[in-house]
């Protein structure tokens, strides 16, 4: 531990900093390379502003010199200390002779507290302070800027402030070394104010491996409930999406076809003969907005997105337990469990009395699923439910529907062969990008999968994780727009070689399915109200997790 670091050990004062105040937020930020931002870093970034507008040099100490030297002020300087193996950019120095006093810009106003600051703050500032004594300095004190109240607070650098931050940056070091997570903060109100807290998920870690809170309904949901942004879909055939300003615009010809604010538009899809410019690509690439590539009939052509995650710890969990035959076999299990689950659910709710045999006929297949002993059973049991649940679909389509040219007797593909399985795969295919778009979040590859193998140009971690949701999201917003008008007939076009969905019918079903994307569900597992887009991706970020040893075992969504 008191070896002299290694270049490879060099920490920078934030990695202080940060695990200070919690050792998983260094751990998620500086090895995972996760980021959000929420209220607090806004208001942090805007409050550093000024000092990281230009990079400065320290004039060198000048102990002993004749006279007063002159005071200097120097913004923005970079330090590090091989000794120390830290690094840092200090906002700003103050130095006369060889005194120098470190000034650190915080947000807000100071707590109150009898110190007027937390202890990761002067952590911070003492480890400039150790910096700038590296550098030939002395420096016995520094100072907290809190830009909101104008005010500055000093601390003294103590003896015992000094051993503190020395040991912390000891034990930070030794926790860079590790590749997993440390386990999150139990119920601190540091969460509640944390930037990652959706991303770490501290309750419902602590939950699943039985640490407190004990109850679902005792957990905190830190991350929005649903998203501001949604995605933007151009369908207009010959539509041509460009850069404008911060944001985007989309024409055809001559005709305006709607202007967009970036902060509004999760992921642009573009359907069929939609081009978009390289600048508004690049300003997409550059926010991390994925661009979905969908030909007109619903195929997923694929993504263009930024540089994403570049962290492999992820992605070699995720090899790793592929290669696992009794991992895999665990977690396709629990999706095809929840999958079959979620399919006579969705046929008890809606069906009411008509379809008993197929309820009957879905139980006794259940309970063969987790008796299943290698994936190839699996398959034969998955089958065996999808067929008994598609016999009984249409009992789920209102009279009216079934009279008006929406019958439906067989689940068939590629081609679809009537309007009803036409929207069942333009459905299943708008649910594959958008658990693509999740596990790319999240830093998986969706193409490597535990239950799909992998097949060129198949997305098989995307289908993996899609199964539980196919019946809940795919399924129920074709059963709305099937039974609520949303869909027409006549908005089809073809017959049994092969069903087309005109354009109307894939706007209106569009509707349909960020509809259901968007409404609100009591979380089944934690007991708090989200939206299915937000369970959606907390399963991707919870398979990860479960990937990565984080939490016992991944469960697939079920509704009751
Ligand atoms: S949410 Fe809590 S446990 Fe998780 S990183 Fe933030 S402070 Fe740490």
């Amino acid at each position: 531990m008191n070896a002299k670091p290694t270049e490879d050990d060099y920490l920078t004062i934030d990695h202080l900093h940060q695990y200070a105040y919690c050792p998983r937020r260094m751990h998620l930020m500086y090895m995972d390379g996760r980021w959000d931002d929420n209220l607090y870093t806004d208001e942090g970034r805007a409050a550093h502003r000024r000092t990281d507008a230009a990079d400065a040099v320290l004039p060198e100490p000048t102990p002993g010199a004749d006279g007063d030297p002159p005071p200097t002020v120097a913004r923005s300087v970079s330090l590090s200390s091989p000794v120390l193996g830290l690094s840092g950019k200090l906002d700003l120095v103050e130095t006369e002779g060889a005194e120098a006093l470190p000034v650190d810009t915080k947000r807000g106003a100071p707590p109150d507290n009898p110190l007027q600051s937390y202890e990761p703050e002067r952590v911070q500032l003492m480890a400039q302070g150790l910096l700038l004594r590296e550098h030939g300095f002395s420096c016995g004190r520094g100072m907290l800027y809190f830009a909101a109240a104008r005010r500055r607070v000093e601390v003294v650098f103590t003896a015992e402030l000094e051993a503190r931050t020395r040991h912390l940056l000891a034990e930070a070091r030794a926790a860079a070394r590790r590749p997993d997570p440390p386990p999150p903060l139990e119920e601190s109100p540091k969460c509640n104010g944390c930037s990652l807290a959706g991303i770490c998920l501290p309750d419902e870690v602590n939950y699943l491996n039985a640490r407190r809170p004990a109850q679902p309904g005792d957990l905190r949901r830190l991350y929005p409930a649903r998203d501001d942004a949604l995605p933007l879909y151009v369908q207009e055939q010959g539509a041509r999406v460009r850069k404008e300003g911060e944001g985007l615009a989309a024409a055809k010809g001559e005709q305006n076809l709607g202007r967009f604010l970036l902060k509004d538009v999760s992921q642009a899809v573009l359907c069929g003969n939609v081009s978009i410019t390289p600048q508004a690509l690049h300003l997409l690439c550059e926010r991390g907005v994925p661009v979905v590539h969908l030909s007109m009939g619903g195929w997923f052509y694929g993504l263009t997105m930024g540089h994403g995650l570049r962290n492999a710890y992820d992605r070699a969990a995720q090899f790793r337990a592929a290669s696992d035959p009794g991992r895999c076999l665990a977690f396709a299990r629990a999706v095809v469990g929840a999958k079959g689950h979620n399919q006579r659910t969705l046929l008890r709710r809606n069906a009411g009395g008509a379809a008993e045999a197929g309820l009957d006929a879905l139980a006794r297949l259940l309970d063969r699923v987790e008796r299943a002993e290698a994936l190839e059973a699996l398959l034969g049991v998955e089958g065996a439910l999808a067929a008994a649940y598609f016999a009984h679909w249409s009992t789920m389509v209102r009279e009216s529907a079934l009279a008006s040219g929406f019958a439906f007797s067989e689940r068939n593909r590629r081609p679809p062969r009537d309007p009803v399985n036409a929207l069942l795969s333009f459905g299943y295919a708008l649910l594959a990008k958008e658990c693509m778009v999740a596990l790319l979040a999240e830093g998986l590859d969706p193409w490597w999968g535990l239950y799909h193998q992998p097949r060129h140009g198949r997305p098989a971690l995307a289908l993996d994780l899609m199964e539980e949701f196919r019946p809940l999201v795919v399924d129920s917003a074709v059963l709305t727009a099937l039974n609520t008008g949303m869909v027409q007939a006549d908005q089809f076009a073809g017959g049994r070689a092969g069903c087309l969905m005109k354009p109307a019918a894939r706007k209106a079903f569009i509707q349909a399915y960020e509809l259901r994307l968007d409404q609100f569900v009591t979380h089944p597992r934690f007991d708090y109200r989200c939206s299915w887009r937000a369970v959606i991706r907390l399963q991707a970020r919870l398979l990860t997790k479960w990937l990565r040893g984080d939490v016992p075992e991944y469960v697939g969504i079920t509704t009751r």
